[in-house]
């Protein structure tokens, strides 16, 4: 019988888990070899060297089952973790659902989403190998943000390349960057190679992911080994880092005597998705359970629901090693929603790989649909979402009005991944009715896809 009386289950510090569960041990089929951009044939760790601590090389390519949680990283975990499962009742009563709706909250941490669990990591062991200086790009600055407070704990100083467009209509999350130390530029920038590059072409471009990673990239890469990167979703191990989520959920739920049948994110490039969801893919591999899988992606940049799965460059300028995923092609320029996180052209290899072996699935949503389910989640719950897991919400909420119509007691758990403090303007736009829904852009995906590599 489910607990019928709690809003919120948490765990003590010591219950916090102490290893990151590792998908890789639990797939279909192996994963693809990720090859050189130049040669096209697999690259081992020695190539991914330059860019990253080896410790993280490691664990890209680890197929052990649990990787230990170091004790340093652990004890910066305290300060916000393991975070609250909440029960949403005031949101089933509103949607007068029989379904029972969770999320899990990640806006807890003091950077305001999942974001500082990868970081934290990834700062540690950048420090323990004797790094001084990390690149990273980010969007709409929640990785950059996430990335700078981990240096700030660490000792470790952090260049950010933020996409201009977020540069200059989102300054207050540039400014929380700087309060933690982070230097921060406008991508495209005069600073590197790339970044002169687009600006040759499009001396008023507005940036993009793509390109930022680029620069950031570059500037590890001629560094001589003094300057790392560091990403923020997509790579094996940023996923790892984040399925402390999904191990703190499984006990709560425990806790709550229940257990979702559908568990849901929203996917940019798949890790709050797959925090949540893999260490329950991997107990209903083992256990045979039917539970359901949903990744809620945006309409304007739908990269599991219209991308194909093929070989692709990370990056827009294509110095990335070339990874096997769903994607929408390398410079594809989506539209300027306000979900900032989620416009990235590809998606995590391993969650492309579940997609593709349909243990996933996965639904896209315009951004006016997904706004007004923030808002009623705000007035029921009280909480802010910021517009990334706001798709979380709009997919939860149709799942909860379809078990409904069914009359089914369906059990809903979401990722609620960060809230939306610094996202007001997008509120804004939302309730001045200015907010456009983009359709899916056919014509520019299919060019951008002209444009892919060729891997035979
Ligand atoms: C960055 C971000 C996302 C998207 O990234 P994923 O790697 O797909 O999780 C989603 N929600 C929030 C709050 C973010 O900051």
């Amino acid at each position: 019988m489910p607990d019928n009386t709690h809003i919120k289950y948490t765990l003590n510090e010591d219950e916090m888990p102490r290893t990151w569960y590792n998908i890789v041990a639990d797939l279909p089929r192996p994963p693809d070899p990720v090859l050189h951009p130049g040669t096209h044939q697999p690259i081992g760790p020695a190539d991914l060297a330059p860019l990253f601590p080896m410790a993280i090389i490691q664990q890209e390519v680890s197929t052990e089952p649990y990787i230990e949680i170091p004790e340093p990283v652990r004890q910066v975990y305290r300060q916000w973790r393991p975070s609250p499962l909440f029960r949403a009742r005031r949101l089933e009563q509103a949607l007068d659902t029989p379904a029972r709706i969770y999320y899990k909250y990640e806006g807890v941490s003091p950077a305001g989403s999942h974001k500082p669990n990868t970081a934290v990591a990834q700062a540690f062991y950048n420090k323990q190998e004797g790094i001084q200086k990390i690149s990273t790009e980010t969007g709409a600055g929640q990785w950059g943000s996430s990335l700078a407070m981990a240096g700030a704990f660490f000792g470790i100083e952090v260049e950010i390349f933020m996409v201009k467009v977020s540069y200059n209509q989102k300054p207050y999350r540039r400014y929380l960057m700087e309060a933690f130390g982070g230097m921060v530029h406008a991508s495209p920038t005069n600073l590197t190679e790339a970044g002169r590059s687009i600006l040759a072409q499009d001396p008023d471009s507005s940036g993009s992911l793509g390109i930022a990673i680029s620069e950031a990239v570059e500037v590890a890469a001629k560094s001589g080994g003094k300057v790392k990167y560091a990403l923020g979703s997509v790579l094996n191990h940023v996923l790892l880092h984040q399925t402390i989520i999904g191990q703190e959920a499984l006990l709560q739920f425990a806790q709550a005597d229940d257990y979702p049948d559908v568990v849901i994110g929203c996917t940019g490039g798949g890790s709050n998705f797959a925090g949540l969801a893999f260490p329950f893919i991997g107990e209903a591999r083992r256990k045979g359970l039917s539970t359901r899988f949903l990744a809620a992606e945006p309409m304007a940049c739908p990269s599991l629901t219209r991308g194909i799965y093929a070989y692709d460059f990370g990056d827009t300028v294509g110095m990335t090693p070339l990874t096997r995923m769903h994607t929408l092609g390398h410079d594809f320029m989506p539209a300027g929603i306000h979900a900032g996180g989620l416009r990235y052209h590809g998606m995590a290899p391993l969650i492309s790989l579940l997609y593709d072996e349909k243990v996933i699935e996965a639904n896209a949503y315009h951004q006016t649909s997904v706004f007004e389910a923030a808002v009623q989640f705000t007035r029921t719950e009280g909480i802010i979402p910021a517009p990334e897991s706001s798709h979380a919400i709009r997919a939860a909420i149709n799942e909860a009005l379809e078990a409904k119509a069914a009359g089914q007691e369906r059990v809903i758990l979401f990722n609620l991944s960060g809230h939306g403090h610094f996202d007001m303007a997008a509120y804004n736009s939302y309730f001045s009715g200015n907010l456009e829904d983009y359709e899916y852009p056919a014509k520019a995906v299919a060019e951008a896809q002209k444009h892919m590599p060729q891997i035979v």
